[in-house]
């Protein structure tokens, strides 16, 4: 066999989205000296922060403070959140913008120059930076300049990491596949920080883009590392019927009003009402994602909701707002609503429903994103540091991936100095052994279609373990989840056998990855009986159970029969569970 090529580092970032490309930067900054290698299936630009929107939290009015941004986001995640890690948070996001504005990142700005900041669910005040509606973009693209200032950081585009090499309990590289020759290439290194974003497309409506597939998740948990959270995956309220493209929480915030058929706003009927007039909202549209993608359900099993050729939907009316208003603070939306929905948002409203966003879980970390397997590190929406609970807030995630990039970028430079390397013989055995499942697939000639496949994990998954659940569906969720992973075993049936550039044979790795997750998801949800944040069950756990539930989710591995839970404690500082209320519901936030 031809000997595999081998690239020696002190650090492997694999991915090349926000939280990759921060880490990296941090990790050049504190040791210039330091190889970093960053692997990326896309090229770093076409990471699906690009696609980000709305903006990124941090405090910057005066009428604010870091305790404002710390209760929102301990209400918004239905005290699941570990409080610790949010004081953390909230104190160094605003650090971390003003930074991003330093290597040039364009924030909208007031008139008189300060920082414009606008409003999101679930905040209680304007407290996210933004860069029109193109905010994501502008932060990628700032960062990436920014990281090609090191000469330390390699950048290795477009190669698809397949695992994690790991020896003896600790990390000690990765094998991707170089995907234009499809050739092995074996990077090793004594730390590895994962930052492959998260895993929406597990479901088939969703707002992501096609490389969210989970694979970071998987790896990780692949080799002993339990998933955390997993049960809490975010629906947006407001996305376009069939295609899932996202329609901003920036509409909102900017005052654009969700009605029913009838033209009412219904949200005053789901305890998130009446509204105090602009520019003081009080929740309504400006609620929490989890509380109004369920009020949409209500609406659509009472017939009030609108009939389109892609399924029932609500509408965005921004017609108030005026033309000069939507062009100037949404004109991406703007373009994307004539675009993809046919409808000008100056004189029509846009017609929207909820698909899956985010993953509020994944690969548990401390602060620093150290996970718990030697020499790994996780950062962005792959990890669960424990900030988002049950529920994110719009706009943390942008910021979070920030504040924890450089936190696991720091701290995995500085593992990579003290860790020692593996012999030679160690490494050349472990990327061999990762490579041959993968060459099998390649080869394989039985099984089934790819296609049939995804078509079943989509419909498991949107029947079984949508936005309502109950003990019946999930119990099917996870019997049906299980067959799947049988079937899967039996093979994939790939036409395409070629090495070059065989995007077939990358979907099929991406498929085993997000069937992982989503076996972790179900089981995960099944666990929780209680109500919480963006776990809401239909049946006689459809309350939040703080005496049995204020706990972490643990999905370790297994023995092949599906995932072993755990429940684990929350870490409580300050802020003592109580009601969750939004708007009309009395006290609370938002
Ligand atoms: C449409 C949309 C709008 C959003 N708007 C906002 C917003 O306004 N505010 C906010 O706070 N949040 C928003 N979010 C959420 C936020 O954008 C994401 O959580 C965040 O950008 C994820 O960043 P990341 O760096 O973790 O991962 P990503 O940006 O997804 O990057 C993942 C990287 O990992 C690489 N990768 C993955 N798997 C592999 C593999 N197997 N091999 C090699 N490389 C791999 C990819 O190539 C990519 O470079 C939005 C999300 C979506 C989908």
């Amino acid at each position: 066999m031809q000997a595999m090529e081998q690239v020696d580092c002190d650090l492997v970032v694999v991915g090349g989205g926000g939280a990759g490309l921060r880490a990296a930067i941090a990790a050049a900054e504190q040791d210039p000296g330091l190889r970093v290698a960053l692997v990326s299936k896309v090229v770093p630009m076409r990471s699906h922060t690009v696609a980000a929107e709305g903006g990124a939290a941090g405090v910057a009015r005066e009428d604010d403070s870091l305790d404002g941004h710390f209760n929102d986001t301990v209400t918004g995640g239905d005290w699941l959140c570990d409080q610790d890690v949010v004081e953390r948070f909230v104190a160094e996001c605003t650090a971390e913008m003003v930074q991003l504005e330093q290597w040039g990142c364009p924030w909208s700005r007031q008139e008189d120059g300060r920082i414009h900041v606008r409003f999101f669910g679930g905040m209680t005040t304007q407290r996210s930076w933004y860069a029109a509606d193109k905010t994501g973009f502008h932060m990628l693209h700032t960062l990436f300049q920014t990281s090609l200032r090191y000469p330390g950081i390699q950048r290795y585009d477009e190669y698809f990491c397949a695992d994690l090499l790991v020896d003896d309990g600790a990390v000690c590289g990765v094998l991707a596949l170089e995907i234009a020759s499809g050739e092995p290439v074996c990077f090793t290194a004594p730390a590895v920080v994962l930052a492959t974003g998260g895993a929406g497309r597990v479901y088939g409506q969703n707002t992501n883009a096609g490389i969210v597939t989970g694979e970071g998740m998987a790896m990780a948990h692949a080799h002993g590392v339990a998933l955390r959270d997993m049960e809490f995956v975010q629906w947006h309220p407001t996305t376009l019927p069939g295609s899932g493209i996202l329609i901003t929480e920036g509409c909102r915030g900017e005052g654009g009003v969700l009605t029913n058929r009838d033209g009412r706003r219904y949200l005053q009927d789901y305890g998130l009402g009446p509204t105090e007039p602009w520019p003081r909202p009080k929740a309504m549209e400006l609620g929490p994602r989890d509380r109004l993608s369920q009020a949409f359900w209500y609406e659509d099993q009472a017939g009030r909701t609108i009939a389109t050729a892609q399924g029932s939907a609500v509408q965005l009316d921004l017609r108030h707002l005026g033309e000069a208003r939507i062009l100037e603070r949404l004109p991406m939306i703007t373009e994307v609503a004539r675009r993809y929905a046919g409808v000008d948002p100056v004189c029509t409203p846009i017609p929207v429903r909820p698909a899956v966003h985010y993953t509020m879980g994944g690969i548990p970390t401390d602060a620093r994103g150290a996970a718990p397997l030697d020499g790994l590190f996780a950062a962005g929406e792959c990890a669960s540091t424990g900030i988002h609970g049950a529920n994110r807030l719009g706009s943390n995630s942008l910021a979070e991936l920030l504040v924890f990039g450089r936190a696991a970028g720091q701290a995995a430079a500085e593992h990579a100095r003290s860790a020692k390397r593996r012999r030679q013989g160690v490494l050349e055995r472990l990327a061999g052994e990762a490579l041959a499942p993968r060459l099998e697939l390649l080869r394989n000639e039985r099984g089934e279609r790819l296609a049939v496949l995804r078509g079943e994990l989509h419909r498991i998954m949107e029947q079984g373990v949508g936005i309502f659940r109950n003990e019946q569906g999930l119990d099917e969720a996870c019997r049906a989840l299980a067959a799947l992973r049988e079937r899967l075993a039996g093979g994939i049936r790939l036409d395409d056998r070629s090495r070059t550039y065989n995007t077939e044979w990358l979907t099929a790795m991406e498929f085993q990855a997000s069937l992982q997750v989503a076996e972790t998801m179900a089981w995960s949800a099944r666990a929780r009986r209680e109500s919480r944040g963006a776990h809401v069950r239909n049946d006689a756990y459809d309350q939040r159970d703080d005496e049995r539930f204020l706990v972490h989710t643990l999905a370790h591995p297994g023995d092949g029969s599906g995932p072993v839970i755990e429940h684990v404690p929350v870490t409580i500082t300050r802020s003592t569970p109580r009601r969750r209320a939004y708007g009309a519901e009395g006290e609370g936030s938002a």
